[in-house]
């Protein structure tokens, strides 16, 4: 990128750094931890609300496994006693008997108990129906089970033909004297009982407490889930899970991560009943439990939002009324100094207390600047002053007699009065400095200055240097006639000076004047009077000299002159 790209982006980088932008980013910096401490602070809740909860009910999973497990290991003792009472008494009958009654009266997780032949068929049962119908167990895996091994067999879910009712049947063999004689104790257990065992752990919102056997179908469950009784249970893939972590912790219950089909994170509490294929399962929907965390969490971020938005509405608010105001203010005000209103001023109150000195600053700058403005003025005036007069006489130089002349002029114009112009020439003046030398030539011209500002004074005239040893005479108001009158006063009055001369043929310092009169509605411009009075003078001079001119004709003073002298 070149350098010029490099300088403009620089610029543009520190235009969107403003003071806006920088208090803005400012706000930002001071909100943002803050909230982001408390969203982390949150989250930390949030994790540990869950985790409590997981223990908790890690907990409630463990007691109601004991309790379902206390369940088995009654109905194994009930099998056991009765496989003994059936071992023992010849009469099938009368041990049938005895059990019947024990089981009605305290046994509510056993539904039934049977007795059946190795055959399969009952033989005596706590209901009746059983014996009755010559139903027969030889089909089922667990009757089958408990023949070949001999030991307590607990069965998976089974849909009880008879009392059309969901189950899971327990097995016992009682040896006979024969092989013939032997007899499987079995019992119905009342899942309804096993539910009920679990039923605290149904109360809380996002947990699910499910009794499964070992291919995943459901057992038991608390009434809130009663549904889901006799169905595979929702997440079979965390069966294989279960298992594993069973298998490797070497443990009867652990707890486990997972995501739901649905995609929701669970915590999984697990427990396997002893003696049975079947396992408590509680598993804690996290954003179900943590639901009103998260709703704080939503907030925060909404505060969040929200704190952010007010920084920032704040932090432009701020720069606005405190920084970008006055500096505003401050400006303007500097540019009516520059206008040359001094007297521009801030209300005080306008200004936040650490503009009140800048502002002072530009005040006193102010004082300072018109002081100097007025001393320039007066200098300039001194200055146009001095650039208009002349020196050496004291008259006013040819600028100032231009100025004078236009003003008169156009004055004249305005009243129609006749103005008249006298040019006046020091006659034979070279020759005066060559005989005399220049400093006495200058003194020379400055007696011929004062008595045209004498004169002039006398007669309302404005004299003037119009160049070298030449001058002029403006008379406002004057015709022709009183032009000539007064043209030869200055002739008369230099004559009168008596200035010595020795190389003029006057003997002395003489002048000659040209006179032009006019109102400036006869002439064109200014120009023709100066010319016309220029004329005069030429005429003047080759009249002789020492004579007065009137532009038209030539008159002669020949004779005034030699009278006097
Ligand atoms: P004329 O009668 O035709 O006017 O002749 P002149 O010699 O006066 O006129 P010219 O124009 O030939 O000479 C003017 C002289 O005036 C020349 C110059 O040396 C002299 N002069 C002009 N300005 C000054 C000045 O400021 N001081 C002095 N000492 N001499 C000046
Ligand atoms: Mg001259
Ligand atoms: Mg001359």
């Amino acid at each position: 990128m070149s350098r010029i790209g490099i300088n403009r982006n620089k610029a543009r980088l520190r235009g969107a750094l403003g003071i806006r932008a920088r208090l803005v980013l400012f706000a930002l910096i001071l909100v943002g931890p803050l909230m982001a401490e408390r969203i982390r602070s949150l989250h930390h809740a949030r994790a540990q609300q869950i985790a409590a909860a997981s223990q908790e009910f890690a907990g409630i999973a463990r007691h109601s496994a004991d309790a379902q497990r206390e369940v088995f290991a009654s109905i194994e003792a009930v099998l056991k006693s009765s496989a003994y009472i059936y071992s023992s008494a010849a009469q099938v009958n009368r041990s049938c008997a005895i059990m019947r009654a024990s089981l009605r009266s305290n046994m509510p997780w056993l539904r039934s108990l049977t007795v059946a032949g190795v055959d399969g068929i009952a033989r005596c049962s706590t209901w009746p129906e059983v014996v009755d119908t010559q139903f027969n167990f030889s089909d089922r895996p667990y009757f089958k089970q408990a023949i070949a091994t001999g030991e307590f067999t607990v069965s998976d879910y089974v849909f009880s033909r008879l009392s059309n009712l969901p189950t899971i049947m327990a097995a016992y063999l009682a040896p006979g004297e024969t092989r013939a004689d032997d007899a499987v104790i079995l019992a119905a257990v009342n899942l309804d009982w096993m539910s009920k065992l679990m039923s605290n752990l149904g109360e809380r919102p996002g947990v699910t407490a499910l009794l499964v056997d070992h291919a995943g179908t459901v057992l038991a469950a608390p009434p809130n889930n009663a549904d889901a009784i006799g169905r595979p249970m929702e997440d079979l893939s965390l069966l294989p899970l279960i298992a594993a972590d069973l298998r490797n912790s070497q443990r009867q219950s652990g707890s486990l991560s997972f995501t739901a089909d649905d995609g929701t994170p669970r915590a999984v509490s697990f427990a396997a009943i002893p003696g049975t294929s079947a396992q408590l399962i509680v598993s804690i929907d996290e954003s179900r439990v943590s639901a009103i965390a998260d709703h704080e969490i939503r907030n925060a971020y909404i505060q969040l939002a929200i704190a952010c938005l007010f920084a920032l509405l704040g932090a432009l608010v701020v720069a606005e009324r405190m920084i970008i105001n006055p500096i505003r203010a401050i400006s303007i005000m500097a540019k009516h100094f520059g206008r040359g209103d001094w007297s521009a001023r801030l209300p005080r109150s306008s200004l936040p207390a650490e503009f009140v000195p800048l502002a002072r600053a530009f005040y006193g700058m102010a004082a300072q600047l018109r002081g100097r403005e007025r001393e320039l003025r007066a200098s300039n005036e001194q200055l146009t002053v001095l650039a208009s007069v002349d020196m050496l006489s004291g008259l006013a130089n040819r600028r100032g007699f231009q100025s004078r002349l236009d003003f008169e002029w156009l004055r004249a114009q305005q009243s129609g009065d006749d103005l008249a112009l006298l040019m006046i020439d020091v006659d034979y003046f070279k020759m005066f400095n060559d005989s005399y030398g220049h400093p006495e030539g200058d003194a020379c011209l400055a007696r011929v200055g004062e008595t045209l500002a004498q004169l002039a004074d006398r007669v309302s005239g404005f004299a003037g240097r119009y160049g070298g040893e030449e001058f002029c005479l403006l008379l406002p108001a004057t015709d022709t006639a009183r032009g000539v009158q007064i043209g030869e006063m200055v002739r008369s009055e230099i004559w009168n000076l008596t200035v010595p001369h020795a190389t003029s043929t006057h003997q002395r310092v003489t002048v000659s004047v040209g006179v032009a009169a006019a109102a400036p509605a006869t002439l064109e411009t200014v120009r023709d009077l100066l010319e016309a009075a220029d004329a005069a003078l030429y005429a003047a001079k080759r009249r002789g000299r020492n004579a007065v001119v009137e532009h038209g004709f030539v008159r002669s003073y020949d004779r005034a002159v030699s009278l006097s002298a």
